[in-house]
């Protein structure tokens, strides 16, 4: 499949998940030419791969190619692939449970050894600014350090990944955790794991990927 068709696909499957609201949610995959991004203003389920722009790396910040303006979001997804080569597909959304812990300012502490596929314990919130702005942009590459997800403070999610796949899976991953997280607190606030624990669990996610 052709790159700008990956991005549609995973796009109508973010959909399809449940997990983006409206169209709240934005996704983009690193090309050799440089990243693309679903557009502005555009149903997902009426997005075609003619439509998805390019801002090719190296280029003036923000220029893009195409027939449709980039995301409103376009900032932190293009200074996540500049900040983190490893970072091949970015998913962002406003899920119920993840986005309700971001209004909270309540980061997810190391309440299930899930956490680890993520890099580790916390999940950080990243702080308000207004949706858009080059300062969102900033506090959510520095609340992803060392992580590939983080919340963002009365606003929504990031997780990274190496494909798109990679970054889908997470993002049900992160909002399954927030969920569940959600839930321990009703029930009195989770036992949390120890930083040796997470941490042996981090090596057993590396060892997996490893082995695969
Ligand atoms: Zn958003």
């Amino acid at each position: 499949m052709e790159a700008r068709e990956v991005l549609v696909a995973a796009a109508h499957k973010l959909v399809e998940l449940g997990i983006n609201p409206g169209m709240s949610g934005n996704l983009s995959l690193r090309t050799e030419e440089g990243m693309l991004i679903t557009p502005s203003a555009i149903a997902y389920d009426e997005m075609t791969p003619e439509q998805i722009p390019l801002m090719p790396f190296g280029g003036q910040y923000g220029h893009y190619i195409g027939p449709k303006r980039p995301s409103s979001e376009w900032r932190f997804h293009v200074d996540i692939m500049d900040a983190r080569p490893e970072v091949g597909a970015i998913v962002h959304t406003h899920s119920p449970y993840a986005t309700a812990l971001s209004m909270a300012r309540r980061e997810i502490p190391a309440c299930h050894y899930m956490i680890a596929r993520f890099g580790g314990a916390p999940i950080r919130v990243a702080g308000y600014a207004l949706f858009g702005t080059a300062e969102l942009s900033d506090q959510v590459v520095a609340a992803l350090r060392g992580r590939t997800a983080c919340l963002i403070a009365n606003h929504g999610f990031v997780t990274t990944g190496a494909t798109l796949d990679d970054a889908l899976l997470a993002a049900v991953e992160l909002e399954a955790l927030a969920k569940q997280y959600v839930i321990s607190l009703s029930l009195g606030g989770p036992a949390l794991l120890s930083e040796r624990e997470v941490a042996a669990a981090v090596r057993q996610f590396a060892t997996a990927y490893t082995k695969n």
